[in-house]
């Protein structure tokens, strides 16, 4: 089957709307040049090279963070009509191909990694800790923060409680390839304090961003600064866990922390009924 003008078109909106969503406003002016580097996922397959690449934009944003006084953009108006606005309790907005979901959340990772919003964090980490796993997951796990660890290898949940996550997920009969995991602040508190409320909320539209993007089926948040940032709730885990939530179109449980868990192993079964919750829900059988 031939590829239409107007999938064409369409792809076209969809790469655009996810670059929005990272936080991407204005695009060089087209030329000959760049016009040949931008491809798209087709039913048929990719139309040009096999990635979406977006050569001028990545060669910029890795210098720097895209501006307001960068060279003219090429959304048009009607493109930028069709670009939705979302409430939080709306439902998220048409899914992006892969490939452009993937190009825009490394150009919001890249965006991240230069951030300077909390002027202790960013002095005090080594790198920013952005996000892993599925780019279009059923289930993504939220988190508080990076550890040392994270903050030393750029991986969320790779130490300790990482790898009790890790069990936490192998049990429920999954890979951690298969889901999508992030934390609600991107840098490392230093001596591991908990994130301060000024830095939850400097740091909140990235994680909406990715969300946005990843549009996963399911969220579970992992311990109490997850779930009161994303529910927007002062209610305790206790209080919030063992029943369903909603964020924008994903459902939500509440669980406590992995780091928590290894403080206090008794309340690991209650975190285990939770996840046997979660997993009827997903229609996994345990
Ligand atoms: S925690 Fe988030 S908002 Fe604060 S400096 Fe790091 S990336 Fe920026």
């Amino acid at each position: 089957m031939e590829t239409t003008h107007e999938q064409l078109r369409r792809q076209a909106i969809q790469f655009l709307q996810g670059l929005q969503q990272a936080g991407m406003t204005d695009l060089p002016a087209a030329t000959e040049r760049n016009l040949g580097s931008l491809v798209f996922d087709t039913p048929q397959g990719a139309v040009g090279e096999e990635r979406t690449e977006f050569t001028t934009s990545q060669e910029s944003a890795s210098a720097q963070p895209p501006t307001a006084e960068a060279s003219p953009a090429v959304v048009s108006p009607e493109t930028e009509k069709a670009v939705p606005s979302f409430e939080l309790s709306d439902p998220y907005g048409a899914p992006s191909p892969a490939s452009s979901r993937r190009a825009a959340l490394d150009l919001l990772s890249q965006k991240v990694s230069h951030c300077e919003r909390c002027s202790e964090l960013s002095s005090c980490r080594t790198q920013t800790v952005f996000g892993v796993g599925n780019l279009q997951p059923r289930l993504a796990f939220f988190g508080e923060g990076p550890g040392a660890d994270e903050d030393r290898q750029g991986e969320p949940f790779v130490g300790r409680a990482g790898d009790l996550l890790n069990k936490i997920i192998q049990a429920c009969k999954m890979k951690r390839e298969d889901v999508y995991i992030l934390n609600t602040v991107k840098c490392r508190p230093p001596g591991n304090r908990n994130p301060r409320e000024e830095e939850i909320s400097n740091c909140w539209g990235y994680s909406e961003q990715q969300l946005d993007l990843l549009q996963p089926e399911f969220i579970c948040c992992l311990g109490s600064v997850a779930a009161r940032t994303l529910l927007k709730t002062t209610e305790s885990v206790g209080r919030l866990r063992g029943k369903f939530h909603q964020y924008r179109g994903s459902r939500v449980v509440v669980t406590y922390h992995p780091a928590y868990l290894l403080r206090t192993p008794e309340a690991k079964s209650k975190t285990w009924d939770d996840m046997k919750m979660l997993m009827a829900a997903m229609g996994i059988e345990l």
